[in-house]
């Protein structure tokens, strides 16, 4: 006999896969530092996600702010594996709505009243004007398109990307050193460099004298 699932048996398996997008109802968590900024990475409008109400990899309609993973895993950086969510009490609105077991509320706000950097940050804080001039010229608004047609792109159309990924990096270094900023600091105000973003599309990245470089198949 099986018995339904009612309840959360905090097996940990949901925190394992990703940590949550943030919501409204997060913001006062954020402010009072009960997560920190620096467990924050950002998704940027038009990254490839997970969709969990397509179950698809698509680009995200709106920039969402994350708990990031642990290294170069996905599984949530507040999870631990002997004690679990170690900000349990003040554990993000998405942990809260999340039931494994009927999933209808947490479908409902994906993507929905999530936050943007722009919520979190102060309205005088130097780097909000520093992540516009970022998202101006470096946007990744055209992920999708590049993954629908990472065999066809013309030169033109590579060699825009390859602009595009080299002025990436020269924004990310030029306000890592202006600001003094870690590793976190940088994914949650600039997100991942676009070179990372396109190799979920198909490009392959070769180090050369004159910059980064990026292959196509054909
Ligand atoms: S919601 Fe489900 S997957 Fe997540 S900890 Fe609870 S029982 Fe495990
Ligand atoms: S914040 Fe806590 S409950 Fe939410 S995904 Fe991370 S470890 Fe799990």
């Amino acid at each position: 006999m099986t018995t339904e699932q009612t309840a959360c048996q905090k097996c940990g398996n949901c925190c394992k896969q990703g940590g949550p997008a943030l919501h409204g109802q997060d913001l006062a968590r954020i402010k009072s530092g009960k997560i920190p900024v620096s467990s924050l990475i950002t998704i940027r409008k038009g990254e490839l996600a997970s969709n969990p109400l397509t179950g698809k990899i698509q680009p995200v309609a709106v920039e969402l702010v994350k708990i990031t993973g642990t290294g170069r895993q996905w599984a949530c950086c507040c999870y631990d594996a002997e004690s679990g969510c170690t900000v349990y009490a003040d554990r993000p609105y998405a942990c809260r709505l999340l039931k494994c077991w009927d999933t209808r509320e947490i479908l409902a706000v994906v993507e929905k009243y999530t936050l943007s950097r722009f919520d979190i940050l102060e309205k005088g804080d130097p780097l909000v004007a520093v992540i516009k001039d970022h998202e101006r010229i470096c946007p990744c608004d055209d992920l999708g398109f590049v993954q629908s047609n990472s065999g066809l792109l013309s030169e033109e159309q590579k060699n825009e990307l390859e602009k595009r990924v080299r002025a990436d990096l020269r924004f990310r270094n030029r306000a890592i050193a202006d600001f003094q900023l870690n590793v976190r600091a940088e994914l949650f105000y600039f997100g991942r460099p676009l070179f990372q973003l396109l190799q979920q599309v198909g490009a392959r990245i070769f180090e050369t004298p004159a910059g980064i470089h990026l292959g196509w198949d054909k």
